[in-house]
């Protein structure tokens, strides 16, 4: 699963002035979509789309030829992952902020996210799992290691679609490489979307869309893009 389409999607907030203007975007299923644009292109308002915090003014989104305004909210978000910029963690364990949401998760499962993101030197030696009440809080991580509590959450979920909402852009270089690192073992075989503003970070994408102005201006491999400029 995970193809994603979207068609003519036309959306401005509040019925203020419109900010998509009509985006025709096809993502086949385990590849991998970057959007990169100027400041206020409309890059994070797709990806608010996709987890419809918000309806569309036009057109449609399906995910796996379904109308995602078909289909209930939560089995809608259950099939989507989200990496934000800046991760909020609770004031709690490591494994509680990982497991948070994941009522049937097992604290093993979280351990196994946990390592998978490399994150689990916080929570090994916890001897109770994520319910208890030792162990290392999630306010004093550093922004990369608070990047891989959500990218342990991605893992612990694994949905079908990865959404990387300029997941690393808040990092210094050595620290986005890192965690870089990591998301392309995460996102693998993973329909993925990432919206980024340094091309540094999405180099390997399938496609690239270059929006502008709520349009897409330009697309193709990055090698393409490269080539035309
Ligand atoms: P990008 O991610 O490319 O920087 P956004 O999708 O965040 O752009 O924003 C696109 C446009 O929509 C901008 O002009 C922004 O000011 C506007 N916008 C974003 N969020 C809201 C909102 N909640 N209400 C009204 N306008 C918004
Ligand atoms: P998701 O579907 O993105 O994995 P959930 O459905 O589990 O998230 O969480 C519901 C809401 O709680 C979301 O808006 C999410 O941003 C928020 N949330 C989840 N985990 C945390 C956290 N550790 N700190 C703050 N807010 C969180």
């Amino acid at each position: 699963g995970g193809h994603v389409r979207f068609e003519d999607v036309r959306f401005g907030y509040e019925g203020e002035r419109p900010i998509l203007k009509g985006i025709d975007i096809e993502v086949a299923a385990g590849s991998t979509l970057a959007i990169v644009g100027p400041s206020g292109a409309g890059k994070s308002t797709i990806a608010r789309l996709l987890y419809r915090f918000y309806d569309l003014s036009g057109g449609r989104i399906t995910i796996d030829g379904q109308d995602i305004a078909r289909v209930t909210q939560a089995s809608l978000r259950a099939s989507i992952g989200i990496v934000p910029q800046d991760t909020v963690l609770f004031n709690d364990t490591i494994g509680y902020n990982i497991g948070y949401g994941r009522a049937g998760a097992t604290a093993e499962e979280i351990r196994a996210a946990a390592r998978g993101a490399a994150i689990d030197r916080f929570i090994d030696s916890l001897p109770q799992g994520y319910e208890s009440e030792v162990g290392e809080r999630g306010l004093k991580l550093s922004g990369g290691e608070k990047q891989r509590v959500a990218i342990a959450r991605t893992l612990l979920k694994d949905p079908p679609l990865l959404i990387l909402d300029e997941a690393t852009s808040a990092l210094d270089s050595r620290t986005e490489a890192e965690i870089l690192d990591t998301l392309g073992a995460v996102s693998a075989r993973r329909t993925t979307i990432t919206i980024a503003h340094r091309l540094s970070t999405i180099v390997d994408a399938d496609q690239i869309v270059v929006l502008d102005a709520g349009r897409v201006a330009e697309r193709g491999t990055h090698a393409e893009l490269m080539a035309r400029d």
